[in-house]
């Protein structure tokens, strides 16, 4: 016979996104204290789209940094790259070729664009490179900036901005309703993850967080007696999941991270979760 438990998870999976590879992860979100939310397509839509490019470097216009970027970004998955790729795109711009692809884990990409050295990395990356930031690449809280270093050196940078999913704060209601603690941690700088946290009204956020960070922060979360689920995306995000209580992974489910995770948030939509959660209380009531 089949479980209860398993036949009801099946049916609510089926309704709702969720695809759920652990059968005993149905049963415990009805313990969970405390959500850990990555940013970047749950609680945002993850569609970045380019809203400024600016040249710091006069030898570099901004169509020049545009198109050195392309050469990197073509090789990336991530949502910036994506974003830059559409403008790209749009812009009709010839893409380079470029050698020695590869990703600074947690900052950025990096590859030699046409014999020179070229990086898109995060406002961290400069900061630890001890390179100034131009003063408007401050952004205003909605935009998260990349910045596109030749040799070392301050080229440009590109601004982006996400938008927040309207079903986000619905189900946010749904968890705080239920005495659930709702946290965030991102790699995104921190005055866009304070201005994401504050619309929503998080209880707390972790901004220009790196991937083996999370870890940390979900043990934490544990050593504190929270029953700590956590959203992921990416192979960087595996290790986290699987500390997690209940670890979810969001999108395709294809990869290193869908493999770790007990539960797949098909669609991304955190409400998804809310139903979840909603579901497998009202069904262990009912049960005793
Ligand atoms: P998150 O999933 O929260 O965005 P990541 O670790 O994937 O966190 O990225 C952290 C930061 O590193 C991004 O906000 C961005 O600044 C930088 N970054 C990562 N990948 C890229 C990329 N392909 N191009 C430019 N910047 C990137
Ligand atoms: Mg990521």
């Amino acid at each position: 016979a089949i479980p209860l438990v398993v036949a009801i998870s099946t049916s609510v999976s089926a309704q709702n996104g969720l695809l759920i590879r652990n059968r005993t992860a149905f049963e415990e979100s009805r313990k969970i204290t405390a959500l850990l939310f990555d940013k970047t397509g749950t609680l945002t839509r993850g569609n970045f789209g380019v809203t400024r490019l600016e040249s710091v470097d006069p030898a570099y216009t901004s169509k020049e940094l545009l198109r050195l970027a392309s050469a990197l970004e073509q090789s990336s998955e991530h949502p910036i790259a994506v974003g830059i790729m559409r403008k790209v795109k749009e812009d009709e711009i010839d893409v380079p070729k470029p050698e020695n692809f590869h990703a600074i884990t947690g900052k950025g990409v990096e590859a030699i664009v046409e014999g020179k050295e070229v990086k898109v990395v995060s406002p961290g990356y400069l900061r630890d490179a001890n390179i100034t930031l131009p003063e408007a690449a401050s952004g205003d809280a909605a935009e998260t900036i990349v910045f596109v270093l030749v040799e070392g050196k301050l080229a440009g940078y590109i601004a982006l901005a996400d938008e927040i999913r309207p079903e986000s704060k619905e189900a946010i209601a749904v968890f705080k309703r239920n005495n659930i603690k709702v946290l965030m941690a991102t790699g995104d700088n921190e005055k866009t993850a304070k201005a994401v946290s504050d619309h929503l009204g998080l209880d707390g956020y972790y901004a220009e967080v790196l991937p083996h960070q999370k870890v940390e922060i979900v043990k934490e979360l544990q050593s504190k007696n929270e029953f700590v689920a956590m959203t992921g995306d990416g192979v960087n995000d595996a290790p986290a999941l699987a500390q997690a209580d209940v670890g979810i992974a969001v999108g395709s489910g294809t990869d290193v991270a869908a493999e770790t995770a007990d539960i797949i948030l098909v669609n991304s939509n955190p409400q998804d979760i809310a139903n979840l959660i909603l579901f497998g209380k009202a069904t262990y009531r009912k049960m005793i």
